[in-house]
């Protein structure tokens, strides 16, 4: 993204006080199939990031947000999931075209985002503390409180998701939040800010700031006035806001990326797992934290697990939405090169090149696609055995037997999603229960809808929990209280 030199005052992007701000600089957004720029955003500055936060303070102790009613909290974040419903196809074309996915994948976010509304609406007057037993003459209890002012960074893949699925327990709580979207796709975030707004959302509850992360985002992890921060992104930058949030003193969940396996022993019901195999991988282009980007297949059945794979791998075609195929590009010029550098790399180290996928006939020119590619077997020390790529590249490999799949797919400084198929219920359980991660399937996969399911890694993945009723903890304070009447 190229920032421009000249101040665009018409940008959208900031939005504080339930209310568009001028900006002092654009960023221009990439449509990542065409690979030209369609429109643009604010590059929010420092200054701005203080207004919102600010305005999120004032919301908190003085502003109508303020005097709000679990329920009646509840009741706006419901509004929305039925706002978000009946504005789903143009959220959905938005999305489409701001992160290249196929735009039957951009319809299916919009129902996730919906629910993400509707699960939070009808949880917002649950959150409840309890009484405790403890000294005659007196009565002791505990509360859930708002942190105060909540941080929220989120990355590209998924806006329309994440989006809902950050603000949606903190506001369920009421927290007052800022949010910093990603440079790179954050225009479904923008118009359901201020879609929130219309309906009913009172000034300074929810802000959101757009620009670069190293920015804007810093500028917001690193203010003195927020109270806790919720991020999604890379654990290189995970690192940054731990740090930043160290040095405040507040409280942080870092969801964080992941190398996920999908281990699948001989008896396994093949046909089943197959189609399922293969889409965590090539969903969204790969893009996704909890692509299952490693195939660990039991030795024995190597030959034909792995054969059965390779064939529907060379079926996998790559396209823009429009086409509406089983993936899209790659977010951008700089993730493609990456992709395409392990890709290299691979080659480089004498891998074997299972099955490649096809970029369809016509795509623009310009669109950053990547060819879907099946690698394996691949040597456990080996960087694509260990890194993620955050592209439709998969990792083959071959374990010996039940001990070595747990060691094996616990290798990585990762921990977020692992799956396992077998037809052996007692195997399939023992070997989920040693899996180090946040999510663990059995003869499914896929972290990507479940919101009633908490969602978070272990190790380099990160900590905390965010979906499911559990993020209403994270996104709160538990505040005991005691009073003697004796
Ligand atoms: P990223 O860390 O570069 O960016 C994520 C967000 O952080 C963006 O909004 C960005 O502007 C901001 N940011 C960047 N540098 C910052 C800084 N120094 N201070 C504050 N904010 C900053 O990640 P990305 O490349 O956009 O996203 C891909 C990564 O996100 C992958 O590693 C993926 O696995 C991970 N991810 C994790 C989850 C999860 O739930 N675990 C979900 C989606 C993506």
């Amino acid at each position: 993204m190229d920032q421009q030199t000249s101040a665009d005052r018409t940008v959208r992007g900031i939005f504080i006080d339930n209310q568009w701000r001028e900006a002092s600089a654009a960023i221009d957004v990439v449509a990542p199939a065409e690979g030209e720029a369609f429109t643009q955003i604010a590059a929010g500055t420092a200054a701005d990031v203080d207004r919102a936060v600010v305005a999120a303070r004032r919301a908190l102790e003085e502003g109508a947000w303020s005097r709000m009613t679990a329920v009646e909290r509840g009741r706006l974040l419901s509004k929305m999931a039925n706002v978000v419903t009946d504005h789903a196809e143009e959220l959905a074309q938005l999305e489409a075209r701001d992160t290249g996915k196929p735009i039957r994948q951009a319809r299916a976010d919009m129902v996730a985002c919906a629910r993400y509304f509707e699960y939070y609406g009808a949880a917002a007057d649950k959150l409840h503390g309890e009484t405790l037993p403890f000294l005659n003459g007196h009565f002791a209890a505990t509360e859930r409180v708002p942190h105060g002012v909540t941080a929220h960074i989120i990355p590209w893949n998924y806006p329309a998701q994440m989006f809902p699925r950050s603000v949606g327990p903190a506001l369920a709580v009421g927290n007052a939040v800022v949010m910093k979207p990603a440079e790179d796709a954050c225009l479904t975030p923008l118009r359901m800010t201020e879609l929130m707004a219309e309906a009913g959302f009172p000034e300074g509850a929810v802000n959101i700031v757009t620009g670069y992360g190293r920015e804007t985002g810093a500028a917001l992890a690193e203010h003195p006035g927020i109270d806790f921060i919720s991020f999604i992104g890379s654990s290189e930058t995970g690192v940054a806001i731990q740090t930043a949030a160290a040095r405040n003193h507040i409280g942080c969940t870092l969801e964080l990326g992941g190398k996920s396996a999908q281990i699948v022993f001989g008896d396994a019901d093949l046909d089943a797992a197959l189609p399922v195999l293969i889409n965590a991988v090539v969903q969204h282009a790969g893009q996704t934290c909890s692509a299952g980007s490693r195939l660990l297949v039991e030795r024995k059945a190597y030959d034909e697990v792995v054969g059965r794979v390779a064939e529907r791998f060379s079926q996998v075609r790559c396209g823009t939405p429009e086409m509406d195929l089983d993936l899209g590009p790659i977010v951008n010029r700089r993730q493609q090169e990456r992709v395409r550098r392990f890709c290299e790399q691979a080659a480089a180290d004498g891998l074997p090149l299972l099955a490649e996928g096809q970029i369809a006939p016509g795509v623009p020119e310009k669109g950053f696609f990547v060819q879907p590619k099946l690698f394996g077997p691949v040597p456990r020390a080996n960087r694509l055995a260990q890194e993620e790529v955050f592209g439709p590249v998969m990792s083959v490999m071959p374990f010996d037997d039940e001990a070595d799949a747990v060691r094996l797919a616990n290798a990585t400084p990762y921990g977020l999603v692992a799956g396992v198929w077998s037809r052996d219920g007692s195997r399939a359980m023992r070997v989920a229960r040693k899996m180090q991660v946040g999510q663990v399937f059995v003869n499914c996969y896929g972290a990507g809808g479940g919101i009633e399911l908490p969602f978070g890694g272990m190790k380099k993945s990160g900590h905390g929990r965010e979906k499911g009723f559990e993020a209403l903890y994270e996104f709160s304070a538990l505040r005991t209280m005691v009073v003697r009447h004796d």
